[in-house]
């Protein structure tokens, strides 16, 4: 009873670091945010409680590959941009486009629950660091 209320408070701590960061971070990021308050966490424990908030729908993993897993406090569908310069994960304010689901319902005979769209490029700061070279 006691560890699971432990587990419990972690996760509501896990939830409210990635809620109060727009930086999309990693599970490592989150780890070292927490490591303070919970000394004896583990990565593991860390990643565990991600997927499990994941599964849950209160936060959503951004995977772009295995070296490039990252997570949002912010559930809902919306758009990304990642700067490809410093790596950096921007939200996009864009409204999600939800015709493109029965588009691509419609090109592939397929049923569409969701989709996602990353934009990559430079962001302002890199573009103001790096001038005109590439
Ligand atoms: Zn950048
Ligand atoms: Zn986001």
């Amino acid at each position: 009873m006691k560890t699971l209320r432990k587990h419990s408070r972690q996760r509501e701590e896990l939830l409210k670091v990635l809620r109060g960061t727009k930086s999309h971070p990693t599970a490592g990021w989150v780890f070292a945010r927490l490591k303070n308050k919970f000394p004896r966490l583990s990565l593991g424990t860390v990643y565990r409680n991600l997927n499990l908030l994941r599964d849950e729908g209160k936060v959503q993993e951004l995977a772009f590959g295995s070296t490039f897993d990252r997570f949002d406090g912010n559930p809902l569908p919306h758009y990304h941009f990642i700067c490809e310069k410093c790596g950096r994960v921007f939200d996009i304010n864009l409204p999600v486009e939800n015709t493109l689901n029965k588009k691509a319902e419609k090109a592939a005979g397929f049923k569409v629950d969701r989709h996602r769209v990353e934009f990559f490029g430079r962001c302002r700061n890199c573009l103001i660091k790096g001038g005109g070279e590439n």
